[in-house]
């Protein structure tokens, strides 16, 4: 009974990359380096819901870097909101949010973002130094 479990356990160790029978310890779950390598690049790989979330992160960004070069800086706040929206901008979807040294807040995705006032929207940019004073290091 005994044997018959061990080469049972033996026939059902396979690499977890590539099927292969394992051969060696038991705790043994890759034939190589390659195959161990390889599993763990496809782990690490994002899921399909981040790589959604990813995407309506830099079509925010693209839409708020197009804002500046598109509207005018007189522009009232709310019709920058107004574009926004029109553009298909998501306001739920952000990536951080950037204390200004007003005291203000900006709304940031990656170094582009707005700020909100009481009508509406504010472009507004991060300089590549303050967004890396925010990374861990
Ligand atoms: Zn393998």
């Amino acid at each position: 009974m005994l044997i018959d479990h061990m080469i049972f356990r033996l026939q059902t160790l396979e690499c977890k990359e590539c099927r292969e029978s394992l051969r060696g310890r038991r705790d043994k779950q890759f034939c190589d380096d390659s195959c161990r390598a390889k599993h763990h690049r496809k782990s690490n790989k994002p899921s399909p819901l981040i790589r959604r979330v990813e995407g309506v992160l830099l079509r925010n960004r693209s839409i708020l870097k197009e804002l500046k070069g598109t509207i005018e800086c007189e522009a009232t706040s709310d019709r920058q909101f107004q574009w926004l929206r029109k553009q298909g901008f998501d306001f739920n979807f952000h990536t951080h949010v950037q204390p200004l040294p007003d005291g203000r807040l900006a709304i940031m995705c990656f170094e582009e973002g707005y700020v909100v006032d009481e009508e509406g929207v504010r472009p507004w940019s991060a300089k590549k130094d303050q967004l890396l004073a925010l990374l861990p290091c």
